[in-house]
């Protein structure tokens, strides 16, 4: 028998954007979850991973400190050709049409997100529901979170709120609308890590 590890047992290398937000939690989960994890800050750094996540926080945040250096740029190439996953404001910069109001965006994921769409009142919630995947009900943490308003063709909807989508696929590209880092459930995150093991082969 040989001893040589499948490709699938190889431990893949994934970045959090550790710009703002809750970049150390993602780290963990993706631990967790089996993953190598590095933190990037530099345009450069993107150049050996293998896929990365863009963590919540604020878009506006994001947006101001990738203008610097040709981040943006490099962020834009990078999500084309690697998985990426955007959580809550991640989801808003991968968006191809932001709304509430209009904002500059990656536009590598065929969506219009609608930024802070649940008012002041419910803007914080977790909720508990059925998703595409398997294993029960998966505990979902929402902070003032955007609304997935419209989807392309391309994007399959793994879990909903209320009628709209919360998790969305579009080929290797993730996208969450709510904070799975936050929980102690690391399915979200093993999807993820799966999705990069997958394109490496
Ligand atoms: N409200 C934030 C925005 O519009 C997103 C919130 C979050 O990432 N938790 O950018």
């Amino acid at each position: 028998m040989s001893t040589t590890p499948t490709k699938t047992t190889v431990t893949p290398r994934i970045a959090v954007l550790a710009i703002q937000g809750d970049y150390d939690a993602h780290a963990a989960a993706l631990r967790d979850a089996g993953a190598e994890t590095v933190l990037v800050r530099k345009p450069e750094e993107l150049a050996t991973i293998d896929g990365l996540i863009i963590p919540g926080g604020e878009s506006t945040t994001f947006l101001k400190f990738l203008a610097r250096d040709g981040f943006l740029n490099a962020l834009q190439d990078f999500v084309r050709q690697k998985p990426t996953f955007g959580t809550c404001a991640g989801c808003i910069l991968l968006a191809k049409e932001v709304r509430n109001p209009p904002q500059e965006s990656l536009a590598v994921l065929d969506a219009t997100v609608e930024r802070n769409a649940y008012g002041r009142q419910i803007d914080s919630a977790i909720l508990e529901a059925e998703t595409g995947l398997a294993g029960g009900p998966l505990e979902m943490v929402f902070i003032r979170a955007p609304r997935i308003v419209k989807t392309g063709p391309a994007v399959e909807v793994l879990a909903l709120r209320d009628g709209f989508p919360v998790l969305i696929r579009q080929g290797h590209i993730l996208a969450a609308t709510f904070h799975p880092e936050l929980s102690s459930d690391r399915r979200v995150h093993r999807l993820f890590v799966d999705l990069v093991r997958a394109a490496r082969q």
